[in-house]
């Protein structure tokens, strides 16, 4: 027996133990290194003209046998020899297939600028070889599910095959043996099963099948393997007249994995259903995406993407058991299925899948290496969202509001929490419903349509649409002839606030106080009526102390006799969503309550302060207070004082 030098014992160890956290891997490294044997030999051939080979003649091999509990991978590749057995599997850590790549590509330079090669252009070819290996651990973890590993091999050219055998311990064997044909078996005995580990989950049809459609299913060569089937025997001749069918099973060859990654191929070339059953199925979707987009680059990283908006909301999407995330993969095997840095929060709607050879990964090929790549690609892969969603807002309006309804709250959550770092970029994908237009219109059509007199963006925020409509302050501001943005989401006054204003425009809530509406001579005009009226305010500021930090005169509405606004950064409605948070209790707006002084109502009192009526002057500021509250949806403190008051008033 060979012993494994003291430093490879430590490290198969460790590898076995710590460098994978997901035993089912182990797949994936051996069918890497098979496709990796399959693509040395092809690439000999290329040079070589007494190979005769065709790239259909090479293919890989899975398969398993409950009884003997064991998997065995098999390839017809270059094959090992005695010594490269000792070499390449004796020494852990040594990768081979580094070394061939860095000695074939050693010469050919990568071009500093990244060249972009969109669906119009012809895509880059990819090399002829396209190996997986680089760390030499790949192999070792087969011991995480394996007490014995058996690898037979012949090395292409040569007549004699070998064995190499381990217990993934202490050393290994190398013996003489037969295998026909060129290439390796890599042949692995499971462990018996514990009460952690169910090892017997892997020896199974569906288990086997399932990694390899998961890990290895864009593997440039076949994964074949032997299927139990089941058909319809033969009808015998001439039919009984009590025939029952009967089926019967058998075993067929059948090749597992797809193979041509969809996202290689030009856009051109691609039917639209072929991406619509690849995201379905990818993504585990049952409706089309509304859009596809595609994306390959060349130049200093390489890499192919493959993007798509869904066609309607997951149902989890705003819950926090939504997983963003691309699908990323590294020379078309699976590295990460959910890549959260490949996307920014706020697209985070979107699925597709990344993939590149140049990514610098670690060991285990669970995370990578240089982020600095990565964030290279997920800038990209931003941009080009961003230019698709504008592309279907200025061409595909309708398309685009279904778009919306799904995913614009995504959008302004983006840029609430970003404090409107962003506003510019997202701000123009956002739609708000026009209480002029009564439809849904984007903030720079909005401006667009701006009188040259007005100087802020107005909007209100509410329930539903056609209550926000019916808002004194929202009339009042229509009135005016500007146009208000209705917004119904309970996060749109959030992201108002973070975005402070949008094409140098403040954003002002018309539930606020100071709206700057008002003119010169309408602004006098009210405050004289305020003074005039100095006792009046007073007193019912006096009445309504707990629930109003002023009570004004207004110089907005025009047919209700008052309305609620807020002073400082929370709004009434801002009040209201807070309220259902638990960390956010008493975060109270400072409410003010507007007159309007051309209101009848307004006679009213001012002639009830005339008269001393003290009482009068209560009663009606809290019946004030409590239809402002109403109007504006808020609860009222005493609604059977309300009740009794309104029927007092009717007798
Ligand atoms: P890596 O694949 O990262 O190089 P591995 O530990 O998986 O590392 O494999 C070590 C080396 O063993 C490989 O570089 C390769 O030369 C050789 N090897 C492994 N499996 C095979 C195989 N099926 N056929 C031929 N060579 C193999």
């Amino acid at each position: 027996m060979r012993k494994f030098k003291t430093e490879s014992k430590k490290l198969l160890n460790l590898m076995i133990n710590s460098i994978y956290t997901n035993r089912e891997i182990f797949l994936r490294e051996l069918i890497s290194n098979a496709s990796d044997a399959e693509d040395k030999l092809y690439f000999r051939s290329l040079t070589d003209s007494s190979i005769e080979l065709g790239k259909s003649d090479l293919v890989i091999n899975v398969a398993f046998d409950k009884e003997a509990r064991t998997i065995t991978v098999s390839d017809n590749g270059i094959g090992m020899d005695k010594d490269s057995l000792d070499a390449n599997l004796g020494v852990i850590a040594h990768s081979d297939s580094m070394e061939f790549k860095s000695a074939q590509f050693a010469d050919v330079e990568k071009p500093e600028e990244e060249i972009e090669a969109d669906e119009e252009q012809a895509v880059p070819n990819s090399d002829a070889v396209d190996i997986i290996g680089q760390f030499g651990v790949g192999f070792y973890s087969g011991f995480m599910v394996a007490d014995k590993v058996r690898v037979v091999s012949r090395a292409y050219g040569d007549d004699q095959a070998w064995a190499w055998e381990s217990d993934g311990v202490e050393g290994y064997t190398i013996k003489e043996a037969a295998r026909e044909g060129h290439g390796t078996d890599v042949i692995l005995h499971l462990k018996p099963n514990t009460d952690e580990e169910d090892y017997d989950s892997f020896l199974s049809e569906y288990g086997i099948k399932d990694l390899i459609k998961r890990y290895s299913n864009y593997v440039r060569y076949p994964v074949q393997m032997m299927v139990t089937k089941s058909r319809q025997k033969p009808e015998p001749d001439p039919k009984p007249e009590d025939y029952k069918p009967e089926w019967e099973e058998y075993q067929e060859l059948e090749t597992i994995n797809s193979m041509t990654p969809i996202w290689k191929r030009r856009k051109s070339e691609v039917e639209q259903a072929e991406y619509n059953e690849f995201y379905k199925s990818q993504f585990h979707d049952f409706t089309d995406p509304q859009r596809t987009i595609v994306v390959h680059a060349e130049g200093a990283i390489s890499y192919d993407v493959l993007l798509f908006i869904p066609g309607r909301r997951p149902f989890d999407y705003y819950s926090k058991e939504y997983e963003r995330g691309l699908q990323l993969y590294s020379s078309n095997v699976l590295i990460m299925d959910k890549c959260e840095e490949l996307l920014p929060d706020y697209y985070g709607f979107v699925r597709g899948v990344v993939s590149s050879q140049d990514l610098t990964l670690n060991i285990s090929r669970e995370t990578l290496q240089h982020n600095s790549q990565l964030r290279a690609i997920a800038k990209k892969v931003e941009k080009k969202i961003t230019a698709e969603l504008q592309k279907m807002r200025d061409n595909e309006r309708e398309e685009y509001e279904k778009f919306f309804e799904n995913f614009g709250r995504a959008l302004k959550y983006g840029i609430y929490t970003s404090y409107g770092m962003n506003k510019e970029e997202l701000g123009s994908l956002l739609l708000f419903y026009s209480a002029k237009e009564q439809k849904m219109v984007t903030l720079d059509e909005y401006v667009a349509s701006m009188p040259e007199n007005q100087k802020a963006i107005y909007y209100a925020a509410g329930e539903s649409t056609e209550r926000l409509g019916k808002m004194p302050m929202v009339t009042g501001v229509v009135s005016k002839g500007y146009d208000v943005l209705l917004c119904t989401q309970d996060v749109d006054d959030f992201c108002f606030q973070a975005m402070a204003n949008y094409a140098e425009k403040d954003l002002k809530n018309v539930a606020g106080a100071d709206l700057g509406l008002e003119s010169e001579g309408d602004k006098a005009a009210a405050e004289e009526t305020a003074k005039a009226n100095e006792d009046l305010l007073g007193a019912m500021k006096e009445a309504l102390d707990e629930e109003v930090t002023k009570v004004a005169v207004s110089s907005v509405l025009t047919d209700a006799p008052a309305a609620l606004t807020s002073e400082g950064p929370v709004s009434l409605e801002m009040e209201k969503v807070l309220a259902g948070m638990p960390d956010a209790e008493g975060m109270r707006s400072q409410r003010v309550l507007e007159l309007n002084a051309n209101h009848p109502v307004f006679e009213v009192l001012a002639s009830a302060q005339e008269a001393g009526d003290a009482d009068k002057v209560k009663r009606y500021s809290r019946l004030l207070l409590n239809q402002a509250l109403l109007v504006e949806g808020l609860p009222i403190d005493d609604p059977v004082e309300f009740a009794q008051q309104i029927a007092e008033l009717m007798q």
